[in-house]
């Protein structure tokens, strides 16, 4: 009989699948928050010969790394196949070749096991990081700052995420990757300007941040074509324009999400995606909490950047609603979420 078992379960023991870029990576999480084993293989240093992800090279990487990935967080979980509840994987959006790998070797286990296989949205995803830490709660801000996207919710309820704003363009670790190509370093940039901004003395020059009307939206092509023109004229201090390019990423999200506070005075504010493991953002969240006198909630940086258990975590409340992936369901490369008519 397929497990098709809907409702609070104890000790549900999900495993979660992501394949949606670089990264290869499994999870099993017991009901939603209790993280037993989590394994990942990427393919970023390969990634990096080509200064970006080429979508071939992830996709026969997730290919060759799939199967080693499952078996090893099954192990050190100590969990067997038949110990699990349902299969939890990111159906998009990504790159359609990393998806499917994913996607498929989700149903194919699913069918051989007769579990029930839930497709999960990758930034709702990002956003469950967080519920491996404590209990969500609602109604809440959520931001998410990743390397393809920068969106902005309110998080009314488990799986009941309404967008207040997005980037009008680049994404806020674009901005990052950007302009670490501008300063001659290698994909992903975030982590090196981090670095580099480190060592920054002087920290005086500064860069503008796009004027959204009021707006709650987030726009960073404008400062990537600032970053090059900053640095024409200080070639020789990449340090203080590293500096620039993540203050000015600081200010926008600062200063859209307090706006959305002043629209939504709420208590929580959750921050998840890559961009969330920079230092800086880190601490001006801090302060923007102390000044609004809100918590705010980020995962530990292991978690923020692309792994399983915020799968496998997302995927528990979607099992609990009985949500599954329909027979002929695939990926979906491009995948709105809490969008009007969702
Ligand atoms: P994601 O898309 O969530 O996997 O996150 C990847 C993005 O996060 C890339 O654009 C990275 O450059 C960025 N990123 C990772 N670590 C940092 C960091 N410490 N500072 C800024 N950006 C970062
Ligand atoms: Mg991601």
């Amino acid at each position: 009989m397929p497990n098709t078992a809907v409702g609070g379960g104890r000790n549900t023991k999900i495993l979660g699948i992501e394949s949606s870029c670089d990264e290869t990576a499994a999870a099993v999480v017991e009901d939603g928050s209790r993280l037993l084993a989590t394994s990942l293989l990427s393919s970023a240093a390969i990634q990096a010969q080509y200064g970006g992800v080429v979508p071939e090279v992830a996709a026969r990487e997730h290919a060759m790394a799939i199967l080693p990935v499952v078996d090893w967080v099954l192990r050190e979980a100590k969990v067997g196949l038949g110990d699990l509840d349902a299969i939890a994987v990111t159906q998009g959006p990504g790159l359609l070749g990393s998806l499917l790998v994913g996607v498929t070797f989700a149903r194919t286990l699913g069918s051989a096991l007769h579990l029930p296989v839930i497709g999960v949205h990758h930034l709702e995803a990002h956003l469950y990081a967080n519920a491996l830490e404590e209990p969500i709660r609602f109604p809440s801000l959520a931001l998410l700052v990743s390397g393809g996207h920068t969106s902005l919710f309110l998080w009314e309820g488990h799986l009941a995420l309404r967008q207040l704003g997005q980037t009008q363009d680049d994404a806020a670790g674009e901005a990052f990757d950007k302009g670490a190509r501008i300063l001659h370093m290698t994909y992903p940039g975030g982590p090196q300007i981090e670095k580099l901004a480190g060592l920054a003395q002087r920290k005086n020059l500064r860069l503008p941040v796009a004027d959204m009307h009021g707006r709650l939206d987030f726009s960073f092509s404008g400062v990537k074509t600032a970053t090059q023109a900053l640095y024409d004229k200080h070639i020789q201090e990449p340090e203080e324009v590293a500096y620039a390019l993540q203050d000015a990423v600081v200010r926008a999200l600062i200063a859209t999400v307090r706006r959305a506070w002043q629209q939504h005075p709420v208590k929580d504010l959750y921050l998840a995606g890559g961009v969330t493991a920079n230092g800086a953002i880190r601490e001006a969240f801090a302060h923007l909490g102390d000044s609004l006198g809100i918590s705010i909630h980020i995962p530990p940086v292991s978690y923020c950047t692309d792994n399983a258990a915020m799968v496998a975590a997302l995927g528990y409340y979607k099992w609990q609603a009985g949500d599954r992936m329909g027979p002929f369901e695939g990926p979906k490369v491009l995948f709105p979420l809490g969008q009007e008519g969702d």
